[in-house]
């Protein structure tokens, strides 16, 4: 099988390689040369536009920054559907709002186009290692035939319904993301203004009821050692907050902390640091408060 990748990012670029270490044949593009050449350089094809790539192959896999991107790339002039053929199939692994997905599958099935949303979980190390959590909504013998892309990608594949469903598990997971980093980076910034070392905190916060990803995994990596390169932008996680307070709105559903979650953020990006690490809003209790959240204080 053919596949083709739409958007080399932080998360794409690694999923991409991993495709290509099957042996299959793949062909990207992206609007950043740079990643294109790094892919080509390691054995990928290219076209010139999502269209180009559609025309050489079978399917493609998007991973793309929000949904006017995806739909730009999808149902664009030079886009994906422009360049398919009956038969093809759509992969979008980018986290986007279910109408997003139900509106593109909706124009992809008028020419014979299946659609698949595939939104991860798991960060750069999962797309690096092959073992993101991935989502799918679909209709279940087209996620069915597509499932061994999906397992070279990921570890956990779970078929969560139609489409649209896949998004939808998605943003309810990063919502509780960005709630417990959100909460992570006060709890810890309150030990340390109470005198207490943060590794002493972490060691045993982690195993403790209080543990989360937020402070297994971001905590060590990320705030402890002072570096915020992304990982996943703050910039991405307020996105996906938009995605979940709209949704509420929708559903006619009162989100509390939802909209409160979404101002630290908010806080964040005014800050400047929309680009960096999701877990650099502790910057903003460390700066209010004066204290450091760091083992390395050098
Ligand atoms: P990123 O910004 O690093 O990458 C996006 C890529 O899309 C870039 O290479 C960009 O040049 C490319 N692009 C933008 N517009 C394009 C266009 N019109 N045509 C072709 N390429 C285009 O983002 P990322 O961190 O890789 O995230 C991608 C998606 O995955 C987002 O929806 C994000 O919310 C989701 N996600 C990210 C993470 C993470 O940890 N970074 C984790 C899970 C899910």
């Amino acid at each position: 099988m053919k596949i083709g990748f739409i958007g080399l990012g932080a998360m794409g670029k690694p999923m991409a390689r991993n495709l290509l270490k099957t042996g299959c044949f793949v062909a990207v593009t992206d609007v950043n040369p740079e990643a294109v050449a790094e892919l080509v350089a390691a054995g990928a094809h290219t076209g010139i536009n999502a269209r180009a790539v559609a025309e050489i192959t079978d399917a493609v896999v998007l991973m793309l920054p929000n949904g006017s991107v995806v739909e730009k790339v999808v149902a664009g002039e030079e886009g994906v559907l422009a360049g398919a053929r009956p038969g093809f199939c759509i992969i979008d692994m980018s986290s986007v709002a279910p109408v997003t997905t139900r509106k593109m599958a909706a124009l992809a099935a008028e020419r014979g186009v299946e659609y698949i949303d595939a939104p991860v979980s798991g960060g750069v190390k999962g797309a690096t290692e092959g073992t993101l959590t991935i989502m799918a909504g679909g209709r279940p013998e087209v996620v069915e035939q597509y499932r061994p892309v999906l397992q070279t990608l990921g570890q956990k594949i779970q078929h969560v319904g139609a489409c649209g469903a896949g998004d939808a598990v998605k943003l309810v997971n990063n919502l509780l993301l960005a709630a417990n980093m959100a909460a992570a980076a006060e709890a810890f910034t309150l030990g340390v203004k109470l005198g207490l070392s943060p590794q002493i905190l972490y060691d045993v916060i982690s195993e403790s009821s209080g543990g989360s990803y937020a402070v297994k995994a971001k905590m060590p990596n990320f705030v402890l050692k002072g570096n915020f390169a992304p990982g996943f932008t703050i910039d991405l996680q307020y996105k996906d907050l938009e995605l979940a307070v709209q949704s509420g709105k929708d559903a006619g559903m009162p989100l509390l902390l939802a909209n409160v979650v979404q101002q630290v953020y908010e806080q964040a990006r005014a800050a400047g640091l929309g680009q960096e690490d999701i877990s650099a809003v502790i910057k903003l209790q460390e700066s209010v408060n004066k204290v450091s959240v760091r083992t390395n204080k050098a």
